[in-house]
């Protein structure tokens, strides 16, 4: 493609002027894998058309909020619907209540929620809820997990147990990240290690059960299990980070998948965000009762936002969530991600090349190597140069992955038997060069 011709490149050198790196979150700038980001004009279904009108099937669709598809009917209807009304009151709406309500239907976690703007700000206030609860600084979270960009939160491990983590990013002041604890995922003794250390210094333990910041990797159950023991023991709070998770992977959220294994299983505080709105700015954090009356105006932790539960955020969230409690959506979600999955390995197996997968519901991940990783260190092993050949050579062909070995990726109720046999044939060429 010609400089000229090509209307990617040219917004992308306009937008560089404008936006720093040209983006306004940093993994779409396609730092990673090298080449011109793709700048959406329209999407519809499991497709997106880029600034030159050339097709893509989406298999990021917004980093998973858009689990039906783009521009689902039901969905854009309640959207038009209610920006009739308004765009934002800055007072309450029956339309957040029954937001509300229908989250703890199929979340028997929480007693109740709060509705926020953003993953970063839901899990933010989550961790100032369960240190305002439990009166304590300490948090423990694991690395290759992320959780939003709170100072706090941007940490990596320090050099032991004893040291706390390090600020992975310019402007966190030390200070700021000396409370952070980071952990080796997966490490049942090194948790444990941590807990007879500070255990009753620590105020959470928080962690995405099937992370999805590193490419796709679950914790193993006796590893929730204890996780969740060490928390009780101690008193320290166990938070969900189910932002992408949250009804993405089953309704009723990783937990739901972790308490068929673990009779009785839930977390203390559960995280939500991207599903919960349908695409629109929309997140929540939630826990028992007791737990959440610390939240101001009843309690003293504080917490505000002026377009949370924002009424078309709420309408598209609500009509996303009518359409997923729908009987069978899930099983059928599942089923295409498994055909991807399945036709990937096998397409890889047939050119010789290493390759591994995973999925639960519409979240799934894919390795260039033989076993499922376990931790962050194994994914980040991962042969960059041919990774990159991957993700190239699926986009000149149509089809858009994400565009960083260590990102999920999502498929939608929109995606065909079609889409994925086209997917496994660009695939299958692209092994080839491997
Ligand atoms: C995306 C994500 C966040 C941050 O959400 P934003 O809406 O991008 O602020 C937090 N936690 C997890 C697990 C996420 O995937």
């Amino acid at each position: 493609m010609t400089p000229n011709t090509d209307h990617n490149q040219t917004l992308f050198e306009r937008a560089k002027r404008v936006i720093p790196g040209g983006v306004n979150s940093p993994v779409r700038a396609f730092k990673a894998v090298g080449g011109t980001p793709r700048f959406v004009k329209r999407a519809q279904g499991a497709y997106f058309w880029d600034a030159n009108d050339q097709r893509y099937i989406d298999y990021i669709g917004s980093w998973g909020p858009m689990i039906l598809g783009h521009g689902h009917p039901a969905v854009v209807k309640a959207v038009q619907d209610a920006v009739l009304e308004g765009f934002s009151y800055g007072a309450p709406t029956e339309r957040e209540v029954e937001l509300a309500e229908e989250i703890l239907k199929v979340m028997p976690s929480m007693d109740m929620v709060r509705l926020v703007s953003s993953g970063t700000e839901a899990a933010m206030s989550a961790i100032r809820l369960a240190r305002g609860a439990t009166g304590r600084s300490k948090i423990i979270k694991f690395e290759g997990c992320y959780h939003g960009h709170a100072d706090a939160l941007l940490v990596k491990a320090g050099s032991g147990l004893a040291t706390f983590g390090h600020a992975t990013s310019a402007g966190v002041p030390p200070e700021v990240v000396q409370h952070t604890l980071v952990l080796e995922y997966n490490h049942i003794a090194q948790l444990e290690e941590a807990f007879a250390l500070h255990g009753r210094e620590l105020s959470c333990v928080m962690i995405e059960p099937i992370a999805g910041n590193m490419n796709f990797v679950r914790a193993s159950v006796p590893f929730i299990k204890r996780c969740r023991e060490l928390c009780t023991e101690y008193g320290a709070l166990f938070i969900f980070d189910e932002v992408m998770t949250g009804f993405r992977v089953a309704l009723g959220g990783a937990q739901s998948v972790y308490a068929r294994d673990i009779p009785g299983f839930e977390p203390d505080i559960t995280v939500m965000g991207k599903v919960i709105g349908g695409g629109m700015p929309l997140a929540a954090f939630g826990a028992k009762r007791g737990i959440m009356e610390h939240l101001a105006p009843l309690g003293g932790v504080y917490q505000a936002g002026t377009l949370s539960g924002n009424p078309v955020a709420t309408a598209c969230g609500l009509a996303t969530l009518r359409e997923i409690k729908k009987p069978g959506f899930y099983a059928e979600l599942s089923r295409k991600a498994q055909l991807l999955t399945t036709g990937l390995k096998a397409a890889a197996d047939a050119a010789g090349v290493p390759f591994s997968a995973d999925s639960e519901g519409g979240m799934f991940g894919f390795f260039l190597f033989k076993d499922l990783p376990q931790n962050y260190a194994k994914v980040m092993t991962t042969n960059n140069q041919r990774f990159n050949t991957l993700f190239h050579g699926l986009l000149d062909r149509g089809v858009y992955v994400a565009p960083a070995l260590y990102e999920a990726g999502f498929i939608s109720a929109a995606h065909t038997e079609a889409d994925i046999a086209e997917t496994v044939a660009a695939a299958a060429e692209v092994f080839k060069l491997l």
